[in-house]
């Protein structure tokens, strides 16, 4: 079973209280649909199934393996490295979250 070799990445141990959503989406003024959370800075993006799939693009150009979803109820965790989900404990906090723009 793989295991994640990058756990001394995540620098964030406190989610923010409240997000207005996908950081480089507000900019741009496109929808995301769900959202997830640097886990190396704290950037917010959006998810694979987003049009832009921010996330995974600020993973890529970083280098910053580890998101965290910040959906309502979710507390999984992905390396893009390792290409492996887990659930890291020592994280604190709920974000809360605008509803999608697209509805999901
Ligand atoms: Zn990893
Ligand atoms: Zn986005
Ligand atoms: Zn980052």
């Amino acid at each position: 079973m793989a295991t994640c070799t990058h756990i001394d990445h995540v620098h964030v141990t406190e989610l923010p209280a409240a997000v207005d959503g996908c950081a480089d989406c507000l900019q741009s003024g496109e929808p995301w649909l769900h959202l997830r959370i640097c886990l190396e800075c704290g950037h917010v993006g959006c998810c694979d199934d987003s049009p832009n799939q921010h996330a995974t693009a600020h993973a890529r150009d970083s280098e910053h393996p580890i998101i965290r979803s910040l959906e309502p109820g979710e507390d999984w965790s992905w390396c893009y490295v390792d290409e492996v989900g887990m659930r890291i404990t020592g994280i604190e906090g709920e974000t809360r979250i605008p509803p999608s723009p697209l509805g999901g």
